[in-house]
């Protein structure tokens, strides 16, 4: 499985929009890994993970080809995951799509049509069914396995601040991985589910939204939380010494979120960081 990540920032960027702090003048005179984009990813350049405004840039930067994009996997409902007056783009004039273009079906919780409302409302003439600029919206329960485009897709509840939140389990060939974004350390149930489930994954990615500082709110997670989910996996089996642990989704009111810092700091609890562009493969 090929996982590569487009957007590793939370919602402001980095550097943030509107912000002088150190950390996002440093980013921003040091360039390259410092640069975050808003959270997405893409599996096997097939599944795409989350669509946030910059999911424009996203495209051009990595040449992606979003006409040939048949699934996205929603997490939750803020804007740096979900910015549904994109898909107002696929209606005609806006986009001018081929007939063997795939529907693009979006696959979330019930939360997805809080934010599509309106453009269903405002553009629902120009989404017929069964047509090429077709935009599916398809709600999945948490715990229930779905299948989309190959891979099993597992979503599970995530602790986070919207009303139903998801992390997701995502398996093809054999193959596992667990892109915990954005929560904070999983609710017990969840660990339970993936003990009982006897699943193994290559790859563990996890919100590291405060970087490497000791905070007190709930919600997010920072290195020493991410650790906590790391031992709980490895304790019950889910993870090993092979599996890849990644600390993803920065922010600039985290600790030591600079790329170098950020790398020797998570080197101590076994994560490597993420990056715009980063690709594993496992
Ligand atoms: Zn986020
Ligand atoms: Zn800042
Ligand atoms: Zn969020």
């Amino acid at each position: 499985m090929k996982f590569k990540y487009l957007g590793t920032a939370a919602a402001e960027g980095i550097p943030a929009l509107f912000c002088e702090c150190e950390q996002c003048k440093k980013a921003r005179a040091l360039g390259g890994k410092n640069i975050r984009s808003r959270t997405q990813a893409i599996v096997d350049n097939t599944l795409l993970i989350d669509w946030p405004a910059d999911a424009f840039m996203h495209s051009i930067i990595h040449g992606i080809d979003f006409t040939r994009i048949s699934s996205l996997i929603i997490t939750h409902s803020h804007e740096d995951h979900y910015y549904p007056q994109d898909f107002g783009n696929r209606r005609k004039w806006f986009g001018r799509l081929e007939d063997d273009c795939p529907q693009l079906t979006i696959y979330g919780s019930e939360d997805l049509y809080d934010g599509f409302a309106l453009n269903v409302e405002k553009y629902q003439r120009n989404f017929p069914r069964d047509i090429p600029n077709t935009v599916n919206l398809k709600t999945v329960q948490p715990y229930k396995t779905f299948t989309a485009d190959g891979y099993d897709i597992t979503p599970l509840p995530a602790y986070h601040g919207t009303e139903h939140p998801y992390i997701y389990i995502i398996e093809k060939d054999g193959k596992a991985l667990l892109y915990g974004h954005d929560t904070d350390i999983f609710f017990d149930e969840v660990f339970d589910f993936i003990k009982e489930s006897g699943k193994k994954f290559g790859l563990v990615s996890l919100d590291c939204t405060m970087g490497d500082k000791d905070f007190k709110y709930h919600g997010h997670m920072s290195l020493s939380r991410n650790a906590v989910v790391k031992d709980r996996l490895i304790e019950m089996g889910a993870a090993d010494c092979k599996t890849i642990f990644v600390c993803n989704h920065f922010s600039h009111n985290g600790e030591r979120i600079l790329y170098d810092e950020m790398s020797e700091a998570a080197a101590k609890y076994g994560f490597i960081v993420s990056y715009d562009g980063m690709e594993i493969e496992f």
